[in-house]
């Protein structure tokens, strides 16, 4: 995954560039159309600050894409036909699927029988094995 804005072609959508559907755009952040959506009306909300991982952005900068995230939501549940619900989506790093180097926050409409799922892979825990990772994973 090369991380550099000059190749980022989220920059180049950000930046005019290169073509894409947009549905929203302010200081912070952009909102536009997947490419290849899991559902027909996939977003995708972009900072519009090239960064590669979630952790490198501002608290302003999560706060403004998450709202507008939230706002993409309830338009697509107002006005794609059949939206019952959507998934909220960040893939991190490359042993988390991100093929886009540029943070972005999928916003994916749902509706009954369209086969999208994450894959039920948790195994279950105990309370010892649970109450170790807890106190490894203390936030200060
Ligand atoms: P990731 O796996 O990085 O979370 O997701 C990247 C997403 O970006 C994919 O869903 C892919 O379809 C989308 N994508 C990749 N290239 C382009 C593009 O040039 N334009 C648009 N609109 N979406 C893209
Ligand atoms: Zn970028």
């Amino acid at each position: 995954m090369d991380e550099s804005p000059a190749s980022c072609i989220f920059c180049r959508i950000i930046g005019g560039s290169a073509e894409s559907s947009e549905i929203y755009r302010d200081d912070d952040c952009v909102a536009f159309l997947d490419i290849q959506p899991i559902n027909p009306g996939h977003v995708l909300v972009c900072p519009t600050r090239h960064a590669s991982s979630f952790n490198e952005l501002t608290p302003t900068e999560i706060a403004s894409a998450l709202s507008v995230a939230q706002r993409v939501a309830q338009v697509q549940k107002d006005r794609l036909p059949n939206c019952q619900g959507f998934n909220l989506m960040l893939s991190d790093g490359e042993a988390a699927g991100q093929e886009v180097p540029h943070v972005h926050f999928h916003v994916v409409p749902r509706h009954p029988g369209d086969e999208f799922g994450m894959r039920r892979v948790g195994k279950p825990s105990n309370r010892g094995e649970l109450d170790a990772l807890a106190k490894q994973l203390q936030i200060p």
